[in-house]
């Protein structure tokens, strides 16, 4: 069995000042979270969707769900105060409904629902390489030269850019791997917990798996400023 968890817990501070977390907001003429959702529901491998949202939004959530059709989704769990948090409390929401067959089958693909674009041949390219690996991340070349600074003034050091790339979402693994991994991270107090913003680097830190690389593109970028929706319109009308 595959799950898509949809992240759609976030507030979209860096959008600025607009009414609605940027997910709800409109791209190319529908809600930016209709989009990954049409794609999860289109994909014939995906069996069930798990959206995380925050208890204001959850009805207008599933009035989206309803007018496009969507027919997979299982359940919705509560946005917590962080990402990490959110695909928590939708692990959390899997382990009860699941059973322990279906646990130890189950690949699931965590996906941003700020990143509207993302193409089944993403979502198809996850599955196969978390059920061959266990763990997988999808990427894309970095183009720019990245330096660290520690003062945030002056650059320290230029990394070796043929080692750099960015990640990008879906990140998928088996259950049990991805449930343990977090497990072990939320019985940290926040004092101790390590800074990591995303899934994969959950599993590498607390279960040492190494994290394949599935290669996404341009398209799959996440929506972040109120430029990045002019971007997004045009690499949209792109093939
Ligand atoms: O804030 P950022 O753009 O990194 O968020 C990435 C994704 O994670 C978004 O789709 C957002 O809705 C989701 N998120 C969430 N719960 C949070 C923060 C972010 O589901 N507390």
């Amino acid at each position: 069995m595959n799950v898509a968890i949809l992240l759609a817990g976030g507030t979209g501070s860096r959008m600025g000042d607009t009414k609605k977390p940027k997910q709800f907001l409109n791209l190319c003429g529908k809600p930016v979270i209709a989009h990954s959702l049409e794609t999860f529901e289109n994909c014939k491998s995906i069996d069930k969707i798990i959206l995380v949202c925050a208890d204001e939004f959850k009805k207008e959530l599933l009035q989206i769900a309803k007018s496009y059709n969507i027919k997979k989704i299982t359940g919705i769990a509560n946005a917590g105060k962080t990402r990490s948090e959110s695909s928590w409390n939708a692990l959390c929401f899997l382990m009860e409904i699941l059973d322990e067959k279906q646990k130890d089958k189950c690949i699931v693909l965590i996906h941003d629902s700020a990143r509207p674009l993302v193409s089944k041949k993403i979502i198809e390219e996850n599955i196969e390489c978390a059920k061959n690996n266990f763990a997988c991340e999808t990427v894309i070349h970095s183009v720019d030269t990245i330096i660290q600074s520690f003062d945030r003034k002056t650059a320290y050091k230029t990394l070796n850019r043929n080692e750099l790339f960015l990640v990008q979402t879906p990140q998928s693994f088996t259950f049990n791997l991805i449930y343990s991994a977090y497990e072990k991270f939320f019985a940290l107090s926040e004092n101790e917990k390590p800074n990591l913003t995303d899934d994969a680097s959950v599993v590498q830190f607390f279960n040492n798996t190494k994290v394949h690389f599935v290669y996404g593109d341009k398209k799959n970028t996440k929506l972040t400023t109120k430029e990045d929706f002019a971007v997004l319109e045009i690499l949209s009308r792109l093939d």
